[in-house]
């Protein structure tokens, strides 16, 4: 095991410990169940890290992939592609064990009947609004449904004739029969089947009947011989209705449910039906926009799956809900990306630079570290010519006390090449803006010091004019402005907290030549400004996008703390 594959012990792994050392099982099965009605989040990595994770760590484990598909209305095939890939990105692999809840309608089915036949469940012909009536509340007992003495044959006979499609949708449902008086709502004679016509991405219209979500997944569990089967707190309460289904049905085996805390992320959301409203809603261009928080969004954006997973094994797995930093997030994907990405000079918003020593067709090739801290890694030529370009940010015509970059008179060093002074600025006459520094460099600096021992306070990173191209910058700032947007706020609706500055369009940067041929996706360090990644989509040679990743340093913390 590697040692980023050493997780932190958490009390599920000290249950599957006991259970292996107890003779219980002699074999950990656990799965990832994501219903495919939108693209997978942060929220779901966690499940995934767990699920997987866990399986990594026994020899003899493994973890299912299944698409928990009863809900055919909102469902699509687009939703399962998406899932694969990014569970595959993430660096997890069920290998054979792919399997979808609707592989297990007849079965489902066959359970149904098994349980009117034991008068375990009846057909009930209340409309919805009845049955809400009759259910009670937190502190009032349930009514019994005048239907719920029907004989075993004629339940049976309804139910035939509800899969058979003689009845409306939603005139009548299939209900377990528990006990309406029960403390616990979910054990209100709760729902095992509807009417619905819809079709189904895999089953078609065979079915104009489907089974709810909680009699399907404790039996999808047992059918996959499931011995963990994780799941977030919500589910607590709905526990008694998995274990009395598996105990009422001749189920192969009765997996255990245990809960955790779901991730909760401040700035911004993570709920598909959440998400689904900013897609639909054009307030981000896709599932996959660099802002969003879900698994093909911050692939886009650049984040390593390395980076999730030890963001995943940071936040470890226990029974409180909490809500977690995204600084700890970047904090892992700074964390991956100092190691990873080599470093190269990237100029945002250029200024132009004339080194007016420096003969106008002559170039000097220099050399750059590509990872200064990772000699290994190389060196690569750098062209020092007379027309260069510099931040605008890097040069003040009246620098402050602490300002240690350019100005009039002042002298910098120009990373991995010579000490530059600047003599005189050029301002645009109409608008009195800088457009040009006219510079002399000292030839005998390259080495960082000068021969007469003077010190520069300053080192700025440039590119050359005539070995730079020209690209576009994204720049991403949090999508939410405020902390948790989700929280229902005297009724504001948590778009209305979409933060407007979240994207910043950058379309004059000039980057080192050798990234005109870099990857789609791959990953660089512009020095001094933070980690980028060429975007996946909208990249091409001499048309470079850029995503910035995440910045060197938490700038929002700072802004925040002013
Ligand atoms: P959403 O509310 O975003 O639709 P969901 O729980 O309905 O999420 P599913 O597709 O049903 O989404 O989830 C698949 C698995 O991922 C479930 O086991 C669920 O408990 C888990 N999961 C979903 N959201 C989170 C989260 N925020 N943190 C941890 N696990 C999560
Ligand atoms: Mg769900």
């Amino acid at each position: 095991m590697s040692s980023e594959e050493i997780l932190h012990q958490d009390f599920i792994r000290t249950i599957i410990d006991e259970d292996l050392k107890s003779g219980k099982h002699d074999k950990i099965v656990t799965r990832f169940p994501p219903e495919p009605n939108g693209y997978l989040h942060i929220g779901h990595a966690k499940s995934i890290c767990l699920n997987f994770g866990i399986s990594k760590e026994h020899a003899d484990a493994r973890c299912h992939l299944r698409f928990d598909d009863t809900n055919p209305s909102k469902e699509e095939q687009e939703y399962v592609n998406a899932i694969q890939e990014d569970v595959r990105w993430l660096g997890f692999d069920w290998g054979e064990h792919l399997y979808y809840a609707s592989d297990y309608f007849d079965r489902i089915y066959e359970y149904a009947e098994h349980l009117i036949q034991q008068g375990k469940a009846f057909v009930c012909d209340l409309s919805a609004a009845e049955m809400r009536e009759y259910r009670g509340t937190l502190t009032e007992a349930g009514k019994n449904s005048p239907f719920r003495e029907r004989s075993p044959e004629e339940n049976l006979d309804l139910f035939r004739r509800m899969r058979d499609g003689e009845f409306a949708d939603g005139s009548r449902v299939l209900r377990a029969k528990i006990d309406m008086s029960s403390g616990n709502i979910n054990m209100r004679d709760p729902v095992l089947y509807r009417i619905l016509r819809a079709s189904h991405h895999r089953t078609g219209d065979k079915w104009c009947i489907y089974p709810m979500y909680d009699f399907t997944h404790p039996i999808s569990d047992a059918q996959e011989g499931i011995t963990h089967s994780l799941c977030t707190l919500e589910f607590a309460d709905h526990r008694p209705l998995y274990d009395w289904t598996l105990d009422n049905l001749p189920a192969p085996c009765h997996p255990r449910q245990i809960e955790f805390a779901r991730l909760n992320l401040n700035y911004t959301v993570v709920s598909k039906r959440k998400l689904l409203q900013l897609v639909n809603d054009g307030f981000v261009s896709g599932w996959n926009d660099p802002r969003m928080p879900t698994i093909s969004g911050i692939r886009r954006r650049g984040y390593p799956a390395a980076a999730i997973r030890s963001f995943c094994d940071k936040i470890g797995i226990a029974k409180n809900e909490s809500t977690v930093d995204v600084a700890l997030l970047e904090h892992c994907v700074r964390e991956e990306l100092n190691e990873t990405a080599p470093r190269v000079m990237g100029v945002l918003e250029p200024l132009k630079v004339v080194i007016t020593n420096f003969p106008e067709n002559k170039e000097l090739e220099l050399s750059a570290q590509n990872h200064p801290q990772k000699p290994e890694l190389g060196t690569r030529p750098l062209h020092f010519t007379r027309e260069l370009y510099i931040e605008k940010s890097d040069f003040m015509e009246e620098p402050p006390n602490k300002f240690f970059r350019l100005g009039p008179g002042r002298e910098v060093r120009f990373r991995y090449a010579f000490f530059i002074t600047c003599n005189e600025v050029i301002k645009d006459e109409s608008t009195g803006e800088v457009i040009e520094l006219r510079c002399t460099y000292d030839p005998e600096t390259l080495g960082g010091s000068a021969p007469d021992g003077r010190k520069v306070k300053g080192t700025i990173h440039w590119v050359s004019a005539n070995h730079s191209v020209k690209a576009e910058v994204r720049l991403y700032d949090r999508l939410f402005t405020e902390e948790n947007p989700g929280a229902d706020k005297e009724g504001a609706d948590f778009k209305s907290f979409v933060n407007p500055e979240s994207l910043t369009i950058l379309t004059d940067c000039c980057v080192e030549n050798s990234l005109n041929t870099a990857d789609p996706g791959s990953q660089f360090q512009f020095e001094r400004q933070g980690y980028f990644c060429v975007d996946q989509l909208d990249s091409k040679p001499n048309a470079l996008v850029f995503n910035r990743t995440v910045t060197l340093r938490d700038t929002w913390a700072k802004v925040q703390n002013r």
